[in-house]
């Protein structure tokens, strides 16, 4: 299929038009999943709506209760925040880590989310931080967590007429914590990843979410592991009984599949790590 025209709207409003006007076009974010995929044919559109000159969706606006990122804003505007940094320490953990300078330059989290990679870094991280998707068309506007949305896949994908607009991260003063385990570390997409976020109090879990990517069709929470752990203390997040939570969460996952047996018990240093790299941080 030929590409007959790409237009290049400067609001989300000229988007929303856009995609209900033109059946067959593709929204265009950084590029460095959609260029590939119609390369190879593997997607396939007649309009292109590139999204780089709206300004809306490109900013990370912060408020007393949460922040909020445009679904343009890039991997590389994620690693050079310094809101980012002091808030959600896995958010910025996973930017610094994700690719190439040159594909965090262009990769856009929105693509990171809507292109539902199984190995995606961003989504576990939005996953476990209880991140709301705003997700608009000329129809309506819903608003979906981040956990929701894969969990219900099928049903809440977003359909051809919508536009992923906002990422909105709850400000909880929570630690968080990122970890991936990839073949060649910032150019290999994860093979497995994992992302945490804990608040403890005087050596006690109060609330603790975990989630696991590269697992399964799409990363998922340890809902087991969050429920166990409330209300223990702090050491038993090493202990073999969430260890083993964890392996049977995989294990359930990716049951039949050669992957499996190195999977279940890598995940479980890839998740150590995370859990280090959250409490060393602030
Ligand atoms: C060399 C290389 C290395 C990579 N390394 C990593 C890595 O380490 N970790 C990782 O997670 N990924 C990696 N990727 C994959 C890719 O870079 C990411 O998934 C990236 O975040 C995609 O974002 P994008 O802005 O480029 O999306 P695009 O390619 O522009 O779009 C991807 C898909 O999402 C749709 N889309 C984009 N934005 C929206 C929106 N706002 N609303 C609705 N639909 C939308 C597009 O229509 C398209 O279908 C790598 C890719 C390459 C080529």
């Amino acid at each position: 299929m030929e590409i007959k025209m790409a237009f290049q709207p400067k609001t989300v409003e000229e988007v929303k038009d856009l995609l209900s006007k033109y059946s067959n076009s593709k929204l265009l974010a950084g590029g460095t999943d959609l260029v590939l995929g119609l390369r190879s044919e593997k997607e396939m559109a007649e309009y292109l709506i590139d999204m780089g000159k709206i300004p809306e969706l490109k900013n990370i606006t912060n408020d007393e209760k949460q922040v909020t990122l445009g679904s343009m804003v890039t991997f590389t505007q994620l690693r050079e925040s310094e809101l980012i940094r002091e808030n959600f320490n896995s958010l910025f953990e996973c930017a610094k880590h994700m690719g190439s300078p040159q594909i965090r330059n262009a990769a856009t989290i929105g693509g990171n989310i809507v292109n539902a990679g199984s190995a995606a870094d961003a989504i576990p991280c939005i996953m476990s931080l209880n991140g709301i998707l705003i997700i608009e068309s000329n129809d309506e506007t819903r608003q979906i967590s981040c956990v929701d949305y894969f969990k219900n896949y099928s049903k809440e994908k977003i359909n051809e007429k919508e536009i992923l607009t906002k990422i909105i991260i709850p400000k909880k003063n929570e630690k968080s914590g990122y970890y991936k385990l990839g073949k060649r570390n910032a150019l290999a997409i994860a093979r497995i990843n994992s992302a945490i976020c804990l608040y403890i109090n005087e050596g006690i879990i109060m609330r603790i979410s975990l989630a696991l990517g590269a697992v399964g069709r799409y990363p998922f929470r340890s809902v087991e592991l969050e429920k166990q752990a409330k209300g223990k203390k702090l050491e038993w997040l090493y202990g073999d009984e969430a260890l083993s939570i964890i392996e049977n969460d995989v294990y359930e996952s990716i049951k039949g599949r050669k992957t499996m047996p190195f999977k279940k018990e890598a995940i479980k240093g890839v998740y150590k790590e995370a859990l280090r790299n959250a409490l060393v941080n602030r």
